[in-house]
């Protein structure tokens, strides 16, 4: 592809660090691959977080563009404009709040239109920034949607927000609209928003508009790969009607072999930069305790940036993983109820478990955050148990590692789903913060997953199979060009070809 830095692209990613990462990382893929100008704009403090990143890579190419914004307009404390750490309730004000970027975001625009002497070729913008579709039309060119997560979860969350309502009883599965029947829903994959939601809430009167609207977008991008998410990508397909291209996986450096693609390498260091998250090991302490365990033995558990779990499932987990004599490595937090930030209390696990497990070196427990993708990429790593966020989830397959579900919120659930009936990937344990588990369940899915042969050894065989395909998709060697480096070079010529014919 040419390089041409008078053309422009403008990004806008909801603000949520689950989504301002994987666009920086996209950002970046299409900088490198064209040499378009690429700006990035959010609220004040989402790009100075952007910013701080950038600054560890000065050669990415990627402008940032701040965007009016004061939350207290929007009934928010004073200084939030992101979703981490929020209370669901503020969460909800904060998206509604984003409606208001209209405004600035056609400004900036209009800025970009009048100093380059064209509009840009195209917006990319979040699936909850429907209007961004208008806006790029009043200005003479197009939004494309750009959905962090995988294809499976973003059309049930796209069926499941315009289908409404789901009141089911308890017990209830249920049909969703563009899914086989053979995939019916559980209500209790529905978190508590979506389930109460009638259209007349302020979650529903916010999320049908957006979604509808950014289904009139020219076309979609989404950070997954063609092979490993068949079913997905056929129903959102067949739902949306436009162009979906599979530029996934959009993930660090680490995973893949010298040889691999720039693609690829284009998301390095985002994922190390968490704002705030204070690792609680190095990464060399923790490579040297996988050293001393065999191959794929170690279960490794974390449940993503910002979750935790309530203090008897903290206590359960903890007397199933010393009761299945498997060796793991645990990131814990301070159970729901407690301030994340407040120093962990040995109450909250069985009388002298960290002891026991770290004289007998069954397990390792990490403090707040680890390296994970390290961890993965470890040879000793055999299983994740994970709360199936879309990053961890793709992190885990890049690595050939099967996985333990355990999903908490957003399109988790969904997620959880896909590994367990579409890739056999997954087991899942349990579902969400106030689930009750026993100490007994918990040792007998870890033993049924860590081993190598049966069902743990079938899942291993198809999570490489899925690691195979994951790598081939970004492989960009001569004229071997794999799924995700054509979608990106297909993507690019639509726009380029959209444009060229409104000249002609
Ligand atoms: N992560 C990490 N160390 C931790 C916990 C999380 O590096 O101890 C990273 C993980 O590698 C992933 C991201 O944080 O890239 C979590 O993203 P995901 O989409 O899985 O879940 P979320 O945090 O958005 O719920």
């Amino acid at each position: 592809m040419g390089s041409d830095e008078h053309t422009d692209v403008v990004m806008l990613p909801l603000m949520g660090h689950g989504h301002l990462i994987p666009f920086l990382a996209l950002a970046k893929q299409i900088h490198h691959r064209t040499g378009f100008n690429i700006t990035i704009a959010n609220t004040p403090l989402n790009i100075q977080y952007l910013r701080s990143t950038l600054q560890q890579d000065p050669t990415s190419g990627i402008s940032l563009a701040e965007l009016q914004f004061n939350s207290a307009d929007h009934g928010l404390p004073p200084n939030i404009e992101n979703t981490e750490n929020l209370p669901l309730d503020l969460i909800g004000k904060l998206f509604a709040s984003s409606v208001s970027l209209k405004t600035p975001f056609r400004n900036l625009l209009l800025g970009i239109t009048e100093k380059q002497g064209k509009p840009p070729l195209c917006i990319i913008s979040d699936v909850f920034f429907g209007w961004a579709v208008d806006i790029a039309k009043s200005i003479g060119t197009v939004n494309i949607t750009f959905s962090t997560g995988g294809a499976y979860g973003t059309i049930a969350y796209i069926s499941l927000w315009l289908n409404l309502p789901h009141r089911q009883s308890d017990s209830e599965e249920f049909s969703v609209p563009g899914f086989p029947e053979r995939c019916r829903f559980h209500v209790s994959q529905l978190h508590g928003f979506l389930r109460n939601a009638d259209g007349t809430d302020l979650w529903s009167r916010f999320m049908q508009p957006q979604i509808s609207g950014s289904l009139q977008s020219f076309g979609w991008l989404c950070n997954t790969v063609e092979e490993i998410e068949p079913l997905g990508l056929e129903l959102l397909r067949k739902y949306i009607n436009f162009p979906v291209w599979t530029t996934g996986p959009l993930l660090p450096k680490p995973w893949l072999n010298k040889s691999s693609s720039s693609l690829a390498l284009s998301g390095n260091s985002l994922y190390r930069q968490h704002a705030g998250k204070e690792p609680g090991i190095s990464p060399e302490k923790c490579l040297q305790w996988l050293d001393l365990h065999g191959l794929d033995s170690v279960l490794y558990i974390s449940f993503g940036s910002q979750n935790t779990i309530s203090p008897s499932q903290m206590m359960e987990l903890a007397i199933g993983l010393e009761k299945s004599g498997n060796p793991f490595i645990w990131v814990i937090r301070p159970p729901l109820g407690f301030d994340l930030k407040v120093e962990f209390r040995p109450e909250w696990l069985p009388e002298g478990f960290e002891e026991r497990m770290s004289k007998s070196k069954q397990g390792l427990l990490v403090k707040n955050w680890a390296p994970q993708l390290e961890i993965l990429s470890h040879k000793s790593t055999g299983a994740f148990l994970s709360h199936c966020g879309w990053n961890s989830t793709l992190e885990s397959l890049s690595q050939g590692v099967k996985m333990i579900g355990w999903p908490m919120a957003a399109e988790q659930t969904y997620n959880s789903k896909m590994l367990v009936e579409e890739m056999g990937v997954s087991v899942e344990l349990t579902r969400g913060m106030q689930s009750s588990i026993s100490g007994e369940e918990v040792k007998k899915v870890i033993q049924l997953v860590m081993d190598k042969k049966g069902k743990g050894g079938d899942m291993k065989k198809k999570a490489e199979e899925i690691a195979e395909h994951i790598r081939a998709a970004v492989r960009d060697e001569g004229n071997e060009k794999g799924s995700s480096i054509k979608a990106m070079d297909d993507f690019i010529s639509a726009i380029v070809t959209r444009k060229q014919d409104q000249s002609a």
